[in-house]
């Protein structure tokens, strides 16, 4: 059951010192663009001495861009998890995961559902999920067909993923076995809007659901149920109203 994010503590606001931000539906408008305010919140949290961090299902280059125009310092984990690095500048982690379940998976359910399936045209950026788009059947048809892969809605796209991999553990892994600036979970905030954030919510005790009017009734219920705090405000504004909030709780 999710509280209000006015039920977030000055204690926990003044201790928190990494604040891992979802981008899509989190720090974007409801018609995708970049979110002003979201942007400047995330400026205004830095500036707090709070280390902001991306963790999206977007492709590396793509948050790397993100992450140099909005002056981000901390972790960038991109494609739900599959690919991440400690700062911007840094090198791609050795996380051991393979492209090669979701490829396969991929090939199999297009010979499966002629011309059905359209991949994003992003995926020839991708190191380890697979994005598409499904046309003329229900997603529910094509999911049935899946065998011993991890299959993602977004509420944007579709993705395909070695089983095993997600944002949560992926973050989990940055603190736990790299010990990324010795943090642990608790030092931590996630913020998500989607039912590729649950692997966050469920692996870290604060997390902030930011509502998205996208997701169905059922990835609504989903996500409500894990996460610990919720926004007002959709999107973009969601995130800035949080983030507002937390500064002005630590006096910044
Ligand atoms: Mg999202």
């Amino acid at each position: 059951m999710t509280s209000n994010y006015k039920q977030i503590s000055p204690e926990l606001a003044r201790h928190i010192r990494l604040v891992m931000a979802d981008v899509d539906g989190t720090l974007t408008d409801e018609d995708g663009s970049e979110s002003p305010s979201a942007c400047e919140a995330v400026r205004q949290l830095e500036q707090c001495g709070i280390t902001v961090g991306f963790v999206s299902g977007r492709h590396l280059s793509n948050l790397e861009a993100l992450a140099q125009q909005l002056d981000i310092s901390g972790p960038i984990i991109a494609e739900n998890g599959g690919v991440a690095k400690l700062k911007p500048d840094s090198e791609i982690l050795n996380l051991g995961y393979s492209r090669e379940p979701a490829l396969k998976e991929l090939n199999r359910i297009k010979q499966l559902f002629p011309g059905a399936i359209r991949e994003r045209e992003d995926n020839a950026e991708r190191l380890v999920d697979v994005v598409f788009f499904i046309n003329g059947i229900a997603h529910k048809v094509v999911q049935e067909q899946l065998r011993d892969i991890q299959y993602y809605d977004s509420g944007y796209v579709l993705h395909l993923m070695e089983r095993g991999i997600s944002k949560g553990r992926t973050l989990l892994r940055l603190l736990n076995e790299i010990g990324y600036q010795g943090l642990s979970s608790t030092d931590t905030v996630v913020i998500g809007d989607s039912p590729t954030d649950i692997s966050l919510f469920e692996l870290f005790p604060y997390s902030v659901l930011i509502p998205n009017p996208r997701l169905t009734n059922e990835q609504r219920q989903a996500v409500q149920r894990v996460a610990r705090y919720t926004s007002d405000l959709h999107c973009g504004d969601g995130f800035t109203e949080v983030a507002n909030y937390i500064a002005t709780l630590r006096d910044c």
